[in-house]
């Protein structure tokens, strides 16, 4: 590749303050160093992750930055001693990789690489503790080792999944993030038993696809919980069969919920980022064997209260990262599912948008409106 080894001058939409419209600047991007790819992003899209952060209310600010974490791309250059992906590949960057070495990459329970699991403080590399993006020699800093808001970005090698190169960027991009942590989060950590009951709170992308693993792993009644009306009627299509919005009631959510039920949900899954949506998740599951899998981004303050007689009643609770899927070595394999048409990613996608455009996302997502937006890399 002629570019290989050398800078690439390219657009990326910079975060240069918290809150403010991101701005589409010429941004130098280095050339990878040992153990990482420099990617060219075709699709990205924006996920509430990226927001909490760049309004950084209740996150640590780190700023100039370049956001983005759910995309799509092809490998453009490696660096030293990368040997699994060449370029060419077809990738999906994860916002936490898999070293494969580590103990956590050695369980069959863990998806929390010791290297390289998430850390969204972090704004330069692992390798050399230094940022790949410049402008006019100023570092502009990375988030969560992905930063997809680029043309081109530089990620660790074990961030990325080389996936089917059959597969369609702009459909499959949504996989990187939101939609594997929401169908992962119920099929592989809640585990929903068949004919069971499951409450998910936050009928966003992560929630919805929560919905839909719940659907697949067969229960039968899928209450969804927002406090959006809006979302309700788009998310029958993802399984939901009622809805139930705490602004409607004077009692707390999880007395509602344990009326509907007959004592309690068999599984909730939170998906709202809300500390007051996780406590209630985690009180509205049945005594005796309700699991509620908390997936939402905290607000870095936020405590988690509950009586300690809500566990020894024998309910659990839990968490998620991705869904706890191994980043290279499942995500290739949901990507098949979407292949052999298993999985619909499309109902997924409610908009999209050129580049330039990126700051529509925002305000999309501000006014709850629409699933995800494809950012469209070329115009
Ligand atoms: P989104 O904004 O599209 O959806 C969130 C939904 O939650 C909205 O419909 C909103 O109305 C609803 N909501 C907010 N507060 C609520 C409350 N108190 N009760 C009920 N509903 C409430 O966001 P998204 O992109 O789907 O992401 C959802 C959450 O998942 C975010 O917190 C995001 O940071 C997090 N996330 C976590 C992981 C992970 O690996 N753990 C990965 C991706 C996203
Ligand atoms: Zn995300």
């Amino acid at each position: 590749m002629a570019t290989a080894g050398k800078v690439i001058k390219c657009k990326a939409a910079v975060a240069w303050e918290a809150g403010k419209p991101l701005s589409i600047e010429e941004v130098e991007v280095a050339p990878p160093q040992a153990m990482e790819v420099r990617v060219k992003i075709l699709f990205t899209s924006l996920c509430h992750t990226d927001v909490y952060f760049w309004e950084a209310k209740g996150q640590t600010p780190v700023f100039p930055r370049i956001f983005g974490h759910e995309a799509g791309g092809i490998i453009e250059s490696v660096g030293e001693g990368v040997t699994d992906v060449a370029p060419g590949d077809h990738v999906l960057p994860v916002f936490t990789g898999e070293c494969k070495e580590c103990a956590h990459c050695r369980s069959a329970e863990s998806n929390m690489c010791d290297l390289l699991r998430i850390n969204t403080d972090r704004g330069v590399m692992i390798g050399d503790g230094k940022s790949r993006f410049s402008i006019n020699g100023k570092p502009i800093y990375h988030f969560v080792g992905t930063s997809t808001f680029s043309e081109y970005t530089v990620m660790h090698v074990g961030c990325v999944a080389k996936i089917n190169p059959e597969a369609p960027l702009d459909k499959v991009c949504v996989l990187s993030c939101g939609i594997s942590t929401g169908l992962g989060a119920s099929i592989n950590v809640a585990k929903p038993p068949k004919g069971s009951t499951v409450a998910i709170f936050g009928l966003g992308a992560v929630g919805l696809a929560a919905a839909e693993g719940a659907r697949i792993a067969g229960a039968s009644r899928i209450i969804g919980v927002d406090l959006n009306p809006s979302r309700f009627e788009e998310a029958r299509k993802f399984g939901c069969t009622e809805f139930l919005n705490p602004k409607d009631h004077k009692k707390p959510v999880q007395e509602v919920l344990a009326e509907m039920t007959n004592g309690g949900v068999d599984r909730s899954v939170e998906c709202t980022g809300n500390i007051n949506a996780m406590i209630q998740a985690f009180e509205c599951v049945h005594d005796g064997w309700g699991v509620a899998v908390l997936v939402g981004v905290p607000h870095k303050d936020a405590e988690f209260k509950t009586h300690p007689m809500n566990f020894l009643n024998e309910r659990t609770l839990k968490g998620t990262f991705f869904g706890n899927f191994k980043p290279r070595t499942d995500l290739p394999n949901v990507v098949e599912l979407y292949m052999k048409k298993e999985l619909e990613v499309e109902k997924f996608i409610t908009h999209s948008i050129p580049f330039a455009e990126i700051n529509k996302a925002f305000d999309l997502m501000a006014k709850g409106e629409g699933i995800r937006c494809i950012i469209r890399m070329e115009s």
